[in-house]
């Protein structure tokens, strides 16, 4: 099916991005894969081709390009080249954890961390969920006491996205542990600070090459200067963000679906079994039929999402709803994938196979499917 939202620069653009990722992301993705980690060089070369800061300001060596859509073409080229699933850290750094540093950094702060998270000699990590609060982000027990001039850390975090590689760790503390919500603030922590220590690298069943971590914060000592945005505001400046999170990941699990179909055409075009090609069977045929056409239903609504977001009126429901429709609808698109597939859809080696295990954390990361269904229910008047 056309779509009608891209412009010829962003055609462009895309072109840039399939030579980014064939040169730097397809040679690497197994060897990133085995050692459960992206190499540091990803983000660099990513910088370098100017993939990590497309909304930052031209000062600060970013795009100075306000417009989404480039970073929902990063992320279906990555599809594309069936590498999108396998958790590579660079849409948490340019889709969710920048937009901490746009719009909750003063000046001061953008110039001191703006340049290095544009260019990924600095990487980012966005640290909410604890081992006891995950989609109850107003429960975590992570505190930063004031003292002096300086807030000291006190606690733990767990499935944190880059963990091992972050330089930077954009964190959800208590600032006042008696209050939920207003209790929140956010204290960017250098990991080189005295007090912070990473744990384990967490073992997943997919998403091999994404360094999901423990990190651990023992009397860290940070400077007032490092709070983004105003004590108390930390749980609204995060429920801001989360809409364009929501975006990123419906437009992924989109991305993801639709190249599944795409290499289970393929795939039915050339497997011979009794003699025909197995797309010839009707219930092949058929099922591939409902595949392509759920892929594109779900396309025309987050595309009417991405331009809402261009346009600056994308708002945390209709995020919602793209959020957890698309990526349970991917889940059940890979998984008949696979069976078009057969016993090759269970090898590791094909690209579905992968997908259907690395995309099976979408309806649970960045909010889970019931709690998007909570806030669709909650603007419904429910
Ligand atoms: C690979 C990976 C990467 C991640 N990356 C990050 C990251 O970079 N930064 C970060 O901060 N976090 C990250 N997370 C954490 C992720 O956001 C949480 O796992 C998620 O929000 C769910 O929280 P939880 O695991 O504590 O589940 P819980 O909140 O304990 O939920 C358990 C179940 O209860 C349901 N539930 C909870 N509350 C309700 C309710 N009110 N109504 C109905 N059902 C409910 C949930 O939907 C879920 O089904 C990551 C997780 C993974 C696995």
């Amino acid at each position: 099916m056309d779509r009608t939202i891209f412009e010829e620069e962003h055609d462009h653009f895309r072109d840039a991005v399939r030579r980014f990722v064939d040169k730097e992301v397809v040679p690497n993705r197994e060897a990133w894969e085995a050692q459960g980690r992206v190499d540091r060089s990803l983000f660099t070369a990513a910088g370098a081709a100017g993939l990590l800061g497309i909304a930052a300001p031209e000062a600060h060596g970013g795009g100075g390009m306000d417009d989404f859509r480039y970073n929902a073409i990063v992320s279906e080229v990555l599809a594309e080249a069936d590498v999108l699933s396998a958790g590579l850290g660079l849409s948490l750094q340019a889709d969710i954890a920048l937009p901490y540093l746009l719009h909750q950094a003063n000046e001061e702060q953008q110039a001191r961390w703006l340049p290095g998270a544009v260019s990924g000699e600095t990487i980012l990590a966005l640290a909410m969920s604890e081992p006891g609060a995950g989609s109850d982000v107003a429960g975590i027990a992570t505190t930063a006491r004031r003292d002096g001039d300086h807030y000291v850390v006190d606690g733990g975090k767990t499935f944190i996205t880059n963990g091992q590689n972050a330089d930077l760790v954009i964190t959800a503390v208590k600032t006042d542990p008696t209050e939920r919500h207003k209790g929140i603030s956010l204290l960017v922590i250098e990991a080189d600070r005295d007090g912070f220590s990473r744990g384990r690298k967490l073992a997943k069943v997919g998403q091999h090459a994404a360094d999901t971590s423990e990190l651990f914060f023992d009397g860290v000592r940070v400077p007032v200067e490092n709070l983004l945005g105003e004590e108390g505001k930390g749980f609204y400046a995060m429920m801001g963000n989360l809409a364009q999170e929501r975006l990123s990941i419906a437009v992924q699990a989109v991305a993801q679906a639709e190249r599944s179909v795409e290499a289970s055409v393929a795939y039915a075009k050339q497997r011979q079994a009794f003699g025909s090609p197995i797309g010839s069977f009707q219930h092949i045929r058929f099922t591939l039929a409902e595949l392509q056409t759920q892929v594109d239903v779900a396309r025309t609504y987050v595309d009417r999402l991405l331009m809402d977001h261009v346009e600056g009126r994308l708002s945390d429901v209709d995020a919602a709803k793209a959020k957890w429709w698309t990526t349970e609808l991917c889940q059940q698109i890979v998984d008949r994938c696979v069976q078009v597939h057969g016993g090759y859809g269970y090898m590791a080696e094909y690209p579905v196979a992968r997908a259907w295990v690395d995309s099976r954390i979408q309806t649970i990361y960045g909010g889970t499917t019931e709690i998007m269904k909570e806030i669709i229910g909650r603007s419904m008047g429910l």
